[in-house]
């Protein structure tokens, strides 16, 4: 057990050493969250861990010129705006650049999310985005009905 937290933890630490260098991410993937999700996404995070299951940030906090960037790539991408924003909201309107939002994985990590998520006050938003979450409840809650896409 604890041989295997042990690896849990440099597969984490690999990952985010990873990740800060192609991405210029803070080292600390909840930087940026408001406290409260923070400490829900920290929570939900120990308890994926206990259960044996990996679960990490791929996306959290983001500064209005990161979304900006990733709804131009996103514009070029899909051909247009309208588009585009059935993905990537604008700056304004995202709640990964308002610090209460994350994108989380691998694909294990975020069905685990989704089915124990509620404990924590954490829900799956979008149909089309099994990673995303967001604080939508209080902890015990009951997640809303997902909306179809960011935008709908
Ligand atoms: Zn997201």
């Amino acid at each position: 057990m604890h041989l295997r937290l042990l690896c849990a933890g440099l597969a984490a630490a690999t990952t985010t050493a990873a990740f800060t260098l192609h991405h210029s991410a803070p080292a600390d993937p909840t930087a940026g969250l408001t406290k409260e999700m923070s400490a829900r996404v920290d929570d939900a995070m120990a308890a994926a861990r206990a259960a044996g299951v990996p679960l990490h940030i791929t996306s959290g906090w983001r500064s209005a010129a990161h979304q900006q960037r990733l709804l131009d790539e996103a514009i070029a991408k899909y051909g247009s705006e309208r588009a585009a924003t059935q993905w990537v909201l604008p700056p304004s309107e995202s709640e990964h650049v308002a610090g209460r939002a994350v994108d989380v994985g691998p694909a294990a990590g975020y069905r685990w999310l989704q089915q124990h998520g509620e404990a924590y006050g954490l829900c799956r938003r979008y149909a089309n985005e099994p990673w995303h979450f967001e604080p939508l409840v209080r902890r015990g809650g009951t997640c809303p009905p997902l909306e179809s896409h960011p935008a709908a």
